[in-house]
């Protein structure tokens, strides 16, 4: 298949076509066969469970195997309640991206994080794509031939998928996926976290499905510890006994203390949100109320910009002492880091300080240190976006 999707000629497209068309069938097929599941009995994944976002708290993360086709696997669960249905899905959603790669190249859901995010449109592009996408990218530019190459990509079993495979999949079960982003790593949730609109409008009463991006194994939940998915799960409702349960003794808190390990960077920044002209009044007037080092007090001192957060992920300020650090050079230390304020505590509130900080070789070395430490459960695409966007 793979052979078919890389290929130009009408001829490849014709056969695309006649694939997509026996898939179909075998999909509806499963769909007209298949008598409902009650999902809230599957196998609860209890990591994934503890990573879900407040709002949707309802909802219980159900066990897929991490095996490179859990977005497929995740599907099949709703359609199925059990995961045989991956290869046709995954078929299917190679088909669609690759006749329809135009669409993709142009989503929406593009535009719409572009409104709630600090990155570029062309950022944005390539953070929805994996491995097959972006090398393709970096050759052509060509947002329409980085879709085809995802295309290509996912046409074989067991490589991991990406956001560009959601909004095709959506396409391809004819239902709205909700994309559920962990509380973590703001600055990209508002292109990963949302609702995605199959490419041919449903019917406003097709309810949506949820799928997390979520972790496989091990968490590494130290505080400043950056969250790297590399896992999709299916979120269904929880049944009628086990809500009354959750309304009676709050189990709800329980699942709760994860994701406030991410919770340092979301508390600035949506305070940056709803008034950022507080919170300068805020830091000001503690500035003033308490100068702890001399040196910030000269005519030329410089603030904290909580922007700076959301540009510099490794960026740590510790409002009490007034300090900014690098997490990751903190954490491997001088003897890795080299001398630098930003391990002991830097008072050089400057930007250009920060970003020449962020191109120096000790910061690469303390960050590539720090991350191998991380040990991810997979090298997948996932991870590797996630240290991509460490080195920004
Ligand atoms: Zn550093």
């Amino acid at each position: 298949m793979k052979d078919l999707l890389v290929s130009e000629d009408l001829l490849a497209t014709k056969r695309v076509i006649d694939l997509q068309e026996e898939h179909e069938q075998i999909l509806r097929a499963e769909l007209q066969s298949t008598p409902k599941v009650n999902l809230s009995k599957l196998s609860k994944d209890t990591l994934g469970t503890s990573l879900i976002p407040e709002e949707q708290r309802g909802l219980l993360a159900v066990k897929v195997s991490g095996d490179g086709n859990c977005l497929y696997n995740s599907a099949s669960v709703f359609i199925k309640g059990d995961e045989t249905l991956n290869g046709t899905l995954r078929v299917l959603t190679a088909c669609e991206l690759y006749l329809n790669a135009e669409f993709y190249a142009n989503h929406a859901k593009i535009h719409q994080a572009r409104g709630d995010s600090s990155y570029f449109e062309k950022t944005l592009f390539t953070l929805m794509l994996t491995a097959a996408g972006e090398n393709e990218w970096q050759v052509s530019s060509s947002k329409v031939k980085a879709i085809k190459a995802e295309a290509a990509g996912t046409s074989e079993d067991n490589v991991w998928s990406g956001l560009v495979h959601i909004m095709g999949l959506a396409t391809v079960i004819k239902r709205p996926i909700f994309s559920v982003y962990p509380n973590a790593n703001l600055a990209l949730r508002p292109l990963l976290h949302g609702l995605i609109h199959p490419r041919l409008c449903s019917p406003a009463d097709v309810s949506p499905v949820y799928i997390m991006w979520s972790r496989d194994g091990n968490l590494d939940n130290r505080p400043g510890a950056v969250f790297q998915p590399n896992h999709f799960v299916p979120l269904v409702c929880r049944d009628d006994s086990q809500l009354r349960s959750l309304t009676k003794s709050s189990q709800v808190e329980k699942v709760q203390p994860i994701t406030q390990f991410f919770s340092r960077k979301p508390d600035l920044s949506s305070k940056m949100k709803l008034g950022t002209k507080r919170l300068a009044t805020t830091e000001q007037g503690a500035e003033l109320e308490v100068p702890k080092r001399p040196r910030t007090a000269s005519i030329h001192a410089r603030k904290f910009n909580p922007s700076w957060q959301e540009e510099f992920t490794w960026l740590k300020f510790d409002s009490e002492q007034n300090l900014l650090y690098c997490s990751f050079c903190k954490e491997a230390g001088a003897e890795i880091a080299g001398q630098t304020d930003l391990v002991t505590g830097s008072t050089s509130f400057k930007k250009e300080t920060l970003n020449i900080h962020g191109a120096s070789n000790h910061h690469r070395r303390a960050r590539d240190y720090v991350l191998s430490k991380v040990k991810p459960t997979s090298e997948g695409p996932l991870s590797k976006l996630f240290q991509k966007i460490q080195s920004e």
